[in-house]
């Protein structure tokens, strides 16, 4: 199969370029480089079936394929506030871009939407039937509302010009590529602990989240792109349920450093949601799949990757 990836040099998006290769599959990697490397695909490079194309989602593309995985958009708040305009046009241009060229080609596509619609979530843990409790003009909306409307707008196209789509909300994902500065949570505390430097909890760390290491998340985007079902066009939760606040995720870091560490308390970010996990009954059924990496383990091949960088300087 030919395959496109759209931020297919960002942290998920290269993990899913390699297991598709490895798969046989040729892969067409896009991407605009904002937070994306070359040196996350650098070593995919030799590969025949292997393609970069650098360009942006806002802008239309022609392309002749069979699948498309739309991961193209900045995933850290620090990356996605730093343009919010921009970040609603990659999700909303972006998704049209990438529906319109699944119409023509007639291939199959997958959205990468994200716990952030649940927002500050009212249910909990959350089920794909919550509509969510997102404010639409907070610091955070560029993002959670561009992904709503990239779900709206695959629902449209589904019903009313029959493309084969597919919607996935991930939840908080942690692995090997994550930018050393990318700002989200899990590298921000690997990278301090292993520096030495004092680990920032914002608020009071009693805020939760729960973390999926990224070869489960990526065999849960495999499975949902090539399941077939009736209700397949809906939405599906992959992540992994297994909850943890602030506080106890700097202890988990600190063991797999195996390093004591300094925590220094610093003001919640705005509309910093209280809590999150995912219901991911219906990912079990519908895909067999339930994420496999336990936190302390994905933890360790994390830091093993962080190590090198951090020591060095
Ligand atoms: P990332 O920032 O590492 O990857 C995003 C990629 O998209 C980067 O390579 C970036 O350069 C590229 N990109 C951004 N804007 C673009 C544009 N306009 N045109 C072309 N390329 C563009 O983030 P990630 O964690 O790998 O996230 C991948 C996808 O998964 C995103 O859509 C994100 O919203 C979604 N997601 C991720 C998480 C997570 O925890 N990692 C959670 C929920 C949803
Ligand atoms: N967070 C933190 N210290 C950091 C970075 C993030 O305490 O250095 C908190 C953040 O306030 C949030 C949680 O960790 O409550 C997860 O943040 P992240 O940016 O990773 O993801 P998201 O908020 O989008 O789930």
């Amino acid at each position: 199969m030919r395959i496109l990836i759209t931020g297919g040099a960002g942290f998920i998006g290269s993990h899913l370029c390699e297991r598709l290769l490895e798969e046989g599959n040729e892969v067409i990697c896009l991407d605009n480089f904002f937070t994306g490397r070359r040196a996350n695909i650098s070593h995919l490079l030799d590969n025949k079936t292997f393609e970069i194309v650098r360009h942006d989602v806002t802008e239309p593309i022609l392309l002749e394929v069979d699948q498309i995985y739309n991961l193209a958009c900045p995933a850290s708040p620090v990356h996605y506030q730093y343009n919010p305009v921009k970040t609603v046009k990659t999700s909303v241009m972006g998704t049209i871009n990438m529906l319109g060229l699944a119409k023509r080609v007639k291939a199959r596509i997958l959205q990468a939407s994200t716990s952030e619609v649940y927002g500050d979530p009212l249910v909990h843990p959350q089920t794909e039937d919550y509509w969510g409790n997102v404010n639409p003009i907070g610091l955070r909306s560029c993002y959670d509302e561009g992904k709503r409307v990239a779900e709206t707008l695959m629902m449209d196209y589904n019903r009313q010009n029959d493309v084969d789509t597919r919607i996935v909300r991930i939840f908080n994902t942690y692995g090997e590529r994550m930018l050393e500065n990318d700002g989200r949570v899990v590298s921000n505390f690997v990278v301090q602990a292993l520096k030495g430097e004092e680990v920032t909890i914002y608020g009071d760390g009693t805020q939760t989240r729960s973390f999926c290491y990224v070869s489960d998340l990526v065999e849960g985007l495999i499975k949902l792109m090539n399941t077939e079902a009736d209700d397949i066009h809906m939405p599906v939760n992959l992540g992994n349920p297994t909850e943890f606040t602030m506080n106890e995720l700097a202890q988990e870091v600190s063991k797999a450093v195996g390093k004591d560490i300094n925590i220094k308390y610093l003001p919640l970010p705005q509309d910093d949601p209280k809590q999150r996990q995912p219901n991911i009954e219906r990912a079990k059924k519908l895909l067999n799949w339930e994420p496999k990496v336990p936190l302390a383990e994905g933890l360790k091949k994390t830091v093993e990757h962080f190590r090198p960088f951090c020591e060095a300087q």
